[in-house]
C-alpha cells in the first residue's frame, strides 16, 4: 500500500495518460486504430438495451465481460473526449449492474470480470458520479465483489489456482481494492498482498520458456489479467512486487507471436478458438521490454484488415485497456514492420511445443507445429506428438480446437474430469480421434504421459518429441520428429519399437480439404487451386484410407464442416522396431530433390534454450 492514496482516477491510469492519449492518437497509428474502433463501438452501445442479470447455464460470464467491454470503452471515452453521452451511459449501466441480485460468486470468473468492469467506472468517472450513485456503487462493488472474496465466503478456492483463474480472479479483485482503497484500506491492503503472496502458483505456467500449457486462447485471458494486475500496482503503489519476474512471463510474448500462424490463426492445441484476434496484451508486453518486434503479427493483422474489420473481437473488452498499454510507446509503427522475428522457436516446460516456418510476413510460407505434453494438463486434449500444418495460405493439418463448454454441458457431460475413460475423452474434438497423433491398436494414449521436446534444431528446422511416456501401455519407446526442409516441404518421420506383442500402428491425419485423391504410396489435398502431396516413404506398403468425419461423432459433439481423417496403417512384429515417414509437399514446391534421411537421435541437438536463436 502506498503511504498516501491518490485521489481518483488512480486505477491503471491517471489524467496525464488520458491526455498523453488524447495527444498521441494524432501521431501514432495503432493508438488512432485502437482509439477509433473504441469511437466506433461506443456509438453502438450508446443504441443498445442496458445489461441485464441473464445467466447461461451456470455462467454470468457473458453479461460480466460486456459490462467491462462497455463500461471501460465509455469511461475512457468520456474521460478522452468529453462527450456527456458516454458518461451517462456509463453511467445507466454501472446502475444496471448494481442492481443484480448478486455477481454470481459461485463461478468466480464472473464477478471477478464484473468487479473490473465497476471498478474501472467508479474510478475514471468518480468525479462524474451523483452522490447516492458513488454510495450505490461503491456498495455493490464491496459486497457482490470484495467480500466475497473473504476467506469466510464459499467461493474463494481460486487464491491458490494454477491456471488461469488467480490471475483473472486476484486481477478483479486488486481492481476493486485500489477503487474503494480509501473507504476500505484494511481490506485493500489484504487484498493486495494476497494477490502479490499467491500469483506464483498461476504463474508457475510460464515457466521456463513462456509457452503456455492452457494454449494462445487462455494464454490471453489469464495473461492479460496478469498484465492488468500488474499495470494496477504499478501505477496504485509505484511498483510490480516481482509479479513481472516469474520464470517465463515476459518470454511468453515470444511464444505468443509465434503463435500465430501464417495464415494469420492461432496454433489451436488445448481449449483454443482458431481464431484468437489481436492480442492486445502484447502492447503492454512490447513497451515494457522495448521490444518492436513483439508486435509484428498485430501489424500483420492491421495490414490485412478489410475496412471497418473488428480485428479484437474475442478480446473487445480490453480495447480500452490496449490504449493505456500503448500510449508512451518508444517505438513507431514502422519501426516495428521492419523486425523479423526467428523462424523457429520453442518452448519446454508443462506443455512443451516447437514451431518451424518458412518466414514472416508471408501467408503462403510454411508452417509446421509439434506438440508434447500429457493430455491431463489444464484445458489439455489427448494431443501429444500432434502437429499442425499450414502451406500455400491453407491449414492442411488442423487441430480443431475447442467445442463451446455450454453445448457439453449441458448433454450432461463433465468436462473437467480428466481421469482416463472419463468424459472428457469422449469429446470428439478433446479426445483421440481428432488430433494428428499416432494410434497403437487403436488405444487412446495414456492420459498422465507426457511427451518432451527431446531435440530441436533451428539450423535444420528440425524438432523431436518423445513419446514414451504417452504410449507407455502400448510400445518400449516412440518419438515423432518434424523437419522444415528449405524447399518448404515437410517430413514427418516416427519410430517405435514394440514390446513382447505385435502391434497395429495408425497414423492419424485430419484435414477440412475440399478433396483428398488416393494415389500409390501417396494422397493429395486439394483445396481451391492449391495442393499439398503425402508421400509415403516409408513403409511402402502402408495402407491407406480415408474417411469423411464432418457429422457429429456423439450426438454431444458439434459437427465439423469438411472434416476428413486420412490414415495410414502399418504393423510391427514383436520386439521390433517399426515407423512412418511421410513427406508433406505442397503444390507450390515443384521438384522436391531428393534428400538424406536419418534417425531421429541424430536430427539437430539436445533441445537447451541457448539453442534456440
Ligand atoms: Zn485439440
Amino acid at each position: 500500500m502506498p503511504k498516501s492514496i491518490t485521489p481518483h482516477p488512480r486505477l491503471l491510469t491517471d489524467v496525464s495518460q488520458f491526455a498523453a492519449i488524447r495527444t498521441q492518437v494524432k501521431t501514432d497509428a495503432v493508438l488512432r486504430f485502437l482509439f477509433e474502433d473504441a469511437c466506433r463501438e461506443a456509438e453502438v452501445m450508446l443504441t443498445l438495451p442496458p445489461l441485464a442479470y441473464q445467466k447461461d447455464g451456470r455462467r454470468l460470464l457473458a453479461v460480466s465481460r460486456e459490462a467491462l467491454r462497455r463500461i471501460s470503452t465509455l469511461a475512457l471515452l468520456a474521460r478522452i473526449t468529453g462527450d456527456p453521452r458516454f458518461a451517462e451511459r456509463a453511467l445507466v449501466e454501472l446502475r444496471a449492474v448494481a442492481a443484480f441480485p448478486d455477481w454470481n460468486p459461485s463461478h468466480y470468473l464472473d464477478t471477478a470480470e464484473m468487479a473490473l468492469a465497476v471498478a474501472i467506472g467508479y474510478d475514471w468517472l468518480y468525479d462524474r458520479l451523483p452522490p447516492a450513485d458513488r454510495t450505490a456503487v461503491a456498495k455493490a462493488l464491496l459486497e457482490f465483489g470484495l467480500l466475497q472474496s473473504e476467506p469466510a465466503a464459499p467461493h474463494a478456492g481460486w487464491i491458490k489456482a494454477s491456471n488461469n483463474w488467480g490471475q483473472v480472479c486476484h486481477g478483479g479483485m486488486v481492481a476493486g481494492a485500489i477503487a474503494l482503497a480509501d473507504e476500505h484500506p484494511e481490506l485493500a491492503r489484504r487484498i493486495i498482498t494476497r494477490a502479490v503472496e499467491n500469483l506464483h502458483f498461476s504463474a508457475k505456467s510460464y515457466a521456463p520458456d513462456g509457452a503456455y500449457p492452457e494454449g494462445p486462447m487462455y494464454w490471453i485471458y489469464g495473461t492479460s489479467f496478469h498484465v492488468i494486475l500488474l499495470n494496477a500496482l504499478e501505477q496504485f503503489s509505484g511498483h510490480a512486487h516481482g509479479l513481472d519476474h516469474f520464470p517465463g512471463f515476459l518470454a511468453s510474448a515470444d511464444y505468443m507471436l509465434q503463435m500465430d500462424t501464417p495464415t494469420g490463426r492461432a496454433y489451436s492445441y488445448a481449449d483454443c478458438r482458431i481464431n484468437t484476434g489481436l492480442n492486445l496484451a502484447q502492447y503492454w508486453f512490447a513497451r515494457k521490454t522495448g521490444r518492436p518486434d513483439l508486435l509484428f503479427g498485430n501489424d500483420a493483422l492491421f495490414a490485412s484488415r478489410q475496412p471497418d474489420q473488428i480485428l479484437s473481437e474475442e478480446t473487445t473488452r480490453f480495447n480500452a485497456l490496449a490504449l493505456l498499454w500503448r500510449v508512451n510507446a518508444t517505438h513507431s509503427s514502422s519501426s516495428e514492420a521492419k523486425q523479423q522475428p526467428p523462424r523457429s522457436w520453442f518452448g519446454r516446460g508443462i506443455n512443451p511445443l516447437a514451431v518451424h516456418r518458412s518466414g514472416w510476413g508471408d501467408p503462403r510460407a510454411t508452417f509446421i507445429g509439434l506438440k508434447g505434453g500429457a493430455a491431463n494438463g489444464p484445458h489439455g486434449h489427448m494431443d501429444a506428438g500432434s502437429f499442425l500444418l499450414e502451406a500455400d495460405g491453407v491449414r492442411w493439418g488442423v487441430d480443431l480446437g475447442m467445442q463451446e463448454y455450454l453445448s457439453l454441458e449441458s448433454s450432461g457431460l463433465n468436462l473437467w474430469d480428466s481421469a482416463p475413460g472419463s468424459d472428457r475423452w469422449k469429446i470428439f474434438r478433446v479426445g483421440p480421434e481428432s488430433h494428428n497423433i499416432l494410434r497403437f491398436d487403436g488405444k487412446p494414449p495414456v492420459v498422465s504421459g507426457k511427451g518432451e521436446l527431446a531435440r530441436f534444431s533451428a539450423a535444420s528446422g528440425t524438432s523431436v518429441v518423445n513419446l514414451d511416456a504417452v504410449y507407455a501401455d502400448s510400445v518400449a519407446s516412440v518419438s515423432r520428429g518434424v523437419q522444415l526442409l528449405p524447399d518448404r516441404s515437410v517430413l514427418i518421420q516416427d519410430e517405435w519399437r514394440a514390446v513382447a506383442t505385435p502391434v497395429t500402428v495408425t497414423w492419424q491425419f485430419l484435414t477440412e480439404a475440399d478433396s483428398v485423391v488416393i494415389g500409390e504410396s501417396e494422397a493429395t489435398l486439394h483445396q481451391g487451386k492449391e495442393t499439398l502431396t503425402l508421400r509415403v516413404l516409408s513403409p511402402t506398403d502402408a495402407k491407406i484410407a480415408l474417411e469423411n468425419m464432418s457429422a457429429p461423432q456423439a450426438a454431444y459433439d458439434a459437427p465439423n464442416p469438411n472434416l476428413k481423417r486420412l490414415t495410414l496403417t502399418t504393423s510391427t512384429a514383436h520386439g521390433a522396431s517399426g515407423g512412418f515417414r511421410v513427406l508433406a509437399v505442397p503444390g507450390s514446391v515443384k521438384a522436391s530433390p531428393p534428400h538424406s534421411l536419418h534417425p531421429l537421435a541424430e536430427w539437430g541437438e539436445p533441445a537447451k534454450k541457448d539453442s534456440a536463436l
